[in-house]
């Protein structure tokens, strides 16, 4: 066996329905002056926020609230988010991946760049340039199940003056509670499942043929994509017991994209993400996700063919041999896409076939450690070739 490391994440985890009551107790830990980020209107109009906003009362924590959370959030949007508290012990985020993101990043400036941050603090943070070790602590309370975001140090905010939207992140960024309330997943309407549950889908996926993949990830990421083939459909019509079942797949998936990283797939709905803002992440990753596998598939070697078997096994493909039958991989993607309704081309997202090549130039530019963990080499007339055959 080949050394690794496995660093899990530092989360420490409350899953429950219901347990949005416990978000007062948890976050009093951390100080009794918080800054709560939310949706626009969706945690409002279920009555979600108010349980939490009483749940923090009743535990003595005052709040500022921040609800301007677009989705696929700016360095605006972080800077916003900022300027609406007054400097919280601790910040809770209520919401999908936008608002625990743009609550993260918030964290971050908060605490290492005293409030409000230039726009060359949070680039040079996330090329790596200047180095931070501490963030205000965050109390993650998803409300969509997809992102990992509330285990995971990643946080993906779009730089609106290169047109990139890049994924950034390190220790600091790991929330240090996450609460897990299948209840609130349970207001999500269905289209709204499918592109989270599918996101969640490829951050298992793209894990186990990632590059940097380890025999702890493995377990976890097949666990996780059986979990998808079994519960996905369910969830997108609304049975609770799929919804719970998610919320764990999530987890998962955040806890796979956190030690293996994701791969081109991701990289080229980044591209996508960066051109067309008003594209769901989750769509824009299901319009390219079967092409990804085919290109994989077909130029892997051995050990890629048997993942991508593997996975296809996962799904119930009817596979004999891993390594012979990893062609039905893609298949299997396909009819996990049809089942539950997510986007299966770039035409219908909007996407113009002459925007291929900046797609796929962004893609390789703001999303090399992705394309590096690719499980086959990928250069960019690849990524061209495998958005063309995604159009
Ligand atoms: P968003 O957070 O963007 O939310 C999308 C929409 O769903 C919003 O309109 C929001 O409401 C609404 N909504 C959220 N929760 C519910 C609910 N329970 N019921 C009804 N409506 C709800 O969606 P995602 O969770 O998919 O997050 C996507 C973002 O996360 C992208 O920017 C993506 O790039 C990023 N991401 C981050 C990762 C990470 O590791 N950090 C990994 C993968 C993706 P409203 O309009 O009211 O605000
Ligand atoms: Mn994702």
């Amino acid at each position: 066996m080949e050394d690794f490391d496995y660093n899990h994440s530092r989360t420490e985890l409350h899953f429950g329905r219901g347990r949005r009551e416990d978000v007062g107790d948890v976050t009093a830990a951390y100080g009794d002056e918080a800054h709560l980020v939310t949706t626009r209107s969706a945690m409002q109009e279920s009555g979600v926020l108010d349980d939490v906003v009483e749940s923090l009362e009743e535990a003595d924590v005052s709040s500022s609230v921040f609800d301007d959370v677009d989705p696929n959030p700016t360095l605006k949007t972080v800077v916003g988010c900022v300027e609406a508290s007054d400097d919280p012990e601790v910040v809770v985020a209520l919401g999908g991946g936008s608002v625990l993101d743009t609550a993260k990043t918030a964290a971050l400036s908060i605490a290492a760049f005293g409030g409000t941050p230039t726009k060359e603090q949070v680039w040079d943070y996330a090329s790596g340039d200047l180095s931070v070790d501490v963030a205000a602590p965050v109390v993650a309370v998803p409300s969509t199940s997809g992102t990992g975001s509330h285990v995971d140090p990643w946080a993906v905010v779009t730089n609106e003056e290169e047109t990139a939207k890049v994924g950034f992140g390190g220790r600091p960024l790991v929330p240090v509670e996450a609460v897990v309330d299948p209840e609130i997943a349970m207001h999500m309407p269905p289209e709204l499942a499918a592109r989270t549950g599918f996101d969640a889908f490829c951050h298992l996926n793209e894990a186990f043929v990632s590059t940097r993949n380890d025999p702890v990830t493995d377990a976890l990421a097949l666990r996780g994509v059986e979990e998808v083939g079994n519960h996905l459909s369910d969830s997108v019509e609304g049975d609770s017991h799929a919804r719970d079942e998610m919320t764990v797949v999530d987890t998962l998936g955040g806890f796979c994209e956190t030690t293996a990283g994701v791969i081109a797939t991701h990289a080229l709905a980044h591209g996508v993400g960066a051109f067309h803002p008003e594209v769901a992440h989750g769509d824009a990753l299901a319009a390219v996700a079967a092409e990804v596998v085919d290109y994989n598939v077909e130029n892997g070697d051995d050990e890629t063919k048997r993942r991508y078997g593997m996975l296809a096994e996962r799904l119930g493909a009817p596979v004999a041999d891993r390594k012979l039958d990893a062609p039905l991989a893609g298949d299997a993607f396909r009819e996990l896409m049809e089942d539950v309704g997510v986007a299966t081309s770039l035409s219908e997202l909007g996407v113009k076939e002459a925007e291929i090549e900046s797609i796929a130039a962004n893609a390789a530019v703001y999303m090399g450690p992705a394309i590096r963990a690719n499980p086959t080499e990928i250069e960019k007339d690849d990524l061209v070739s495998v958005l063309e055959k995604a159009y």
